[in-house]
């Protein structure tokens, strides 16, 4: 679903990406890691459609994204919730955007914001919430449209270890229940690891990723561990 291809980004005289090639397939769990500063949200904003990249092609089931925005799944490093706007309505912005029926948009919200532990504070506003509790419903509104490919920059950063647990085994069933393909930023190579089919590392700067890593022992599906009530994923 994504192909990047020689991507190169430059802020003035600072060369963020260098020649910068990976690729996204259909229903995979792609993470990116490397250190702060090394291009990974510059990335992400590439793939947005957010920034134009200096040079390099970037193209979304094989057509080139070229600046457009609102073609993938998105989830800012901050949260950007609007502030005029109650959560729920948050949550389903891009769905608002898209013209789908708002009654059932509003339905879901609901649902996956009980699911976060958010349902009491639909009707809130951004401010009223922690930033751990913004950073959530910044989550479902990148995983609440109906893309193919949803790009999360570093989303549970703010989370405690428990709550960030939980979110990883919503986010994995959740994928393994729609197949949709997910591209993942985080500082942890950890995190990396178990939740990703894949994990590319951006070196030091200027990045040129691409040291690709399979995943050497690929997490179970969660039908390979119905027999194993010990596992823990
Ligand atoms: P972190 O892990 O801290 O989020 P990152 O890998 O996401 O880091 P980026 O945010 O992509 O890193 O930044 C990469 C480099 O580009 C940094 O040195 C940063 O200062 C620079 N940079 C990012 N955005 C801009 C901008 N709009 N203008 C100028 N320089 C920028
Ligand atoms: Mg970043």
């Amino acid at each position: 679903v994504l192909d990047i291809t020689d991507l190169t980004h430059r802020y003035g005289d600072l060369q963020v990406l260098a020649g910068v090639t990976l690729r996204v397939q259909r229903g995979e769990f792609v993470s990116i890691v490397g250190p702060s500063g090394s291009g990974k949200s510059t990335l992400f904003h590439l793939i947005g459609g957010l920034v134009t990249a200096e040079s390099g092609t970037i193209a979304l089931a094989g057509e080139p994204v070229a600046g457009r925005r609102g073609l993938v799944g998105y989830m800012p490093q901050q949260p950007a919730l609007l502030p005029w706007r109650t959560i729920e309505e948050n949550v389903v912005l891009a769905r608002d955007i898209a013209g789908a029926p708002r009654r059932a948009s509003r339905e879901l919200a609901r649902q996956w914001l009980d699911r976060v532990g958010l349902g009491r504070f639909a009707r809130s506003y951004p401010h009223e919430l922690s930033g751990g509790m913004q950073q959530r419903a910044a989550f479902l509104r990148a995983l609440i449209c109906d893309h193919d490919l949803i790009c999360l920059d570093e989303p549970f950063s703010a989370l405690d270890a428990m709550l960030r647990t939980e979110m990883h085994r919503w986010l994995l069933d959740l994928w393994e229940a729609e197949r949709r393909s997910i591209l993942f930023v985080t500082h942890s190579i950890e995190e990396a690891l178990l939740l990703s089919d894949t994990v590319y590392v951006l070196t030091r700067r200027p990045a040129t990723v691409a040291e690709r890593v399979e995943v050497p022992f690929p997490r179970p599906r969660r039908d390979e561990v119905v027999d194993d009530p010990e596992f823990v994923r």
